[in-house]
């Protein structure tokens, strides 16, 4: 039996659900992308952009997912034979580290057990090691979507300062923008990377960058070939408003509809919000005995929780008896944990019935696919949430 009335529940981690609001924004007629009309709107989502990474400084806008980000910030500040400092914290981190490897950069990778996020101590004392300043950069992932484990971006900050280092400070913050306060230029991130299909509610369609007078600065001598990524074009257009090619424009309605929502219910309370869902989201996971796949509570995820699969029980097909049975798409394990957990998304447009909802579709779906459990998940994220009315959103 396949349930098809109602809604689908999405709880992948990106793409997370679009509100109707901004799906209707984005429904209006396309305009002219040259007129003045237009201008208005670039200057809008641009601003709010600013606004979100909390930076002064230039942020791009690109029609491209996520991993397109990526590439603009490689190719804009490195140059072929550079060397870089990463992070295994994930499969976005490895993923992010084969991009700069088919770049001809060396990337020096720490080596992690993927359930713990970046070691500020570590960052420090590799770049304590690199007496010559070969390191051009630290590129690291905010929220590592694969573990559900959260870097303290400020805190790798300190460690380049107190090492003294130069090196420019990358961040993957694709899954953490809109859902995990950001503060560009207060923590002195040189590069931040995002896209629009997770903590900003949108469709899949827009990588977004942050970029400081540093990156910018280091983007004038570099040496790697570029043509569309070129930050130099983007920012001319941008100044008066406008894009060097044709715009996703009605993806930047949808922006501009996101960024409307969010200041309406506030940023902190946004932020609020999803800690307070996560928060519930462990109760019922500890609820049920499962184990949490993040070991380090200081970590622990605002956007996902990624969950272990009890010995000998595959979580492949626990997310497809989940799929059959209720109509809920649970995210997968990625590579290296491919088969071993499931993750429950509990980011974007989401609150506290639609969360209960889930968990009882996870709840009912763990008693149908045989794995063993005890069935008190769903009431300890109740509790949860109902001792904690007062301080949500
Ligand atoms: C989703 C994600 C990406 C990839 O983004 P795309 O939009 O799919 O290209 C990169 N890094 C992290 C941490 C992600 O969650």
């Amino acid at each position: 039996m396949v349930q098809t009335s109602g809604q689908h529940f999405l709880h992948i981690p990106g793409p997370s659900p679009i509100p109707d609001r901004i799906l209707r924004a984005i429904s209006a007629p396309i305009i002219d992308h040259r007129s003045e009309e237009f201008a208005r709107l670039g200057r809008s989502v641009l601003a709010g952009c600013q606004t979100i990474f909390n930076t002064k400084h230039p942020v791009m806008i690109y029609p491209a997912s996520g991993t397109g980000a990526w590439e603009a910030a490689i190719v804009n500040t490195l140059s072929p034979g550079d060397r870089v400092l990463m992070v295994e914290t994930g499969h976005f981190a490895m993923q992010w580290r084969h991009m700069a490897e088919k770049w001809g950069i060396h990337v020096d990778l720490i080596p992690g057990d993927w359930r713990h996020p970046v070691d500020p101590n570590s960052v420090e004392a590799r770049l304590r090691d690199d007496k010559t300043h070969a390191i051009k950069a630290v590129m690291v992932v905010h929220n590592e979507t694969s573990i559900g484990a959260t870097s303290a971006i400020d805190q790798i900050r300190k460690a380049m300062d107190q090492a003294h280092h130069p090196a420019l400070l990358m961040v993957d913050t694709v899954s953490g923008l809109g859902s995990i306060e950001f503060q560009h230029d207060e923590w002195g991130v040189d590069v931040a990377v995002a896209c629009s299909q997770k903590g900003l509610m949108m469709p899949p369609g827009l990588g977004l960058a942050a970029i400081s007078p540093k990156a910018v600065a280091a983007s004038q001598t570099n040496k790697m070939p570029r043509s569309f990524w070129d930050w130099s074009d983007m920012i001319k257009a941008n100044a008066l408003g406008f894009f060097p090619s044709t715009p996703a424009t009605n993806l930047l309605y949808g922006l501009r509809e996101a960024f409307t929502l969010m200041q309406e219910e506030g940023l902190p309370q946004v932020y609020a919000r999803h800690k307070r869902l996560a928060a519930a989201t462990r109760a019922a996971v500890r609820g049920w005995g499962l184990e949490i796949l993040c070991l380090d509570e200081e970590a622990y995820s605002p956007v996902l929780t990624a969950v272990l699969m009890p010995e000998g029980h595959n979580a492949d097909y626990f997310r497809e008896v989940a799929l059959k049975s209720f109509d809920i798409s649970l995210g997968m394990g990625l590579s290296k944990v491919a088969g071993k957990v499931f993750r429950i998304g509990h980011l974007g447009s989401c609150n506290d019935l639609l969360l209960m909802g889930a968990l009882a579709g996870v709840e009912m779906s763990l008693k149908v696919a045989g794995v063993p459990h005890v069935p008190a998940g769903l009431t300890a994220a109740r509790d949860h949430l109902t001792a904690t009315l007062s301080c949500q959103g």
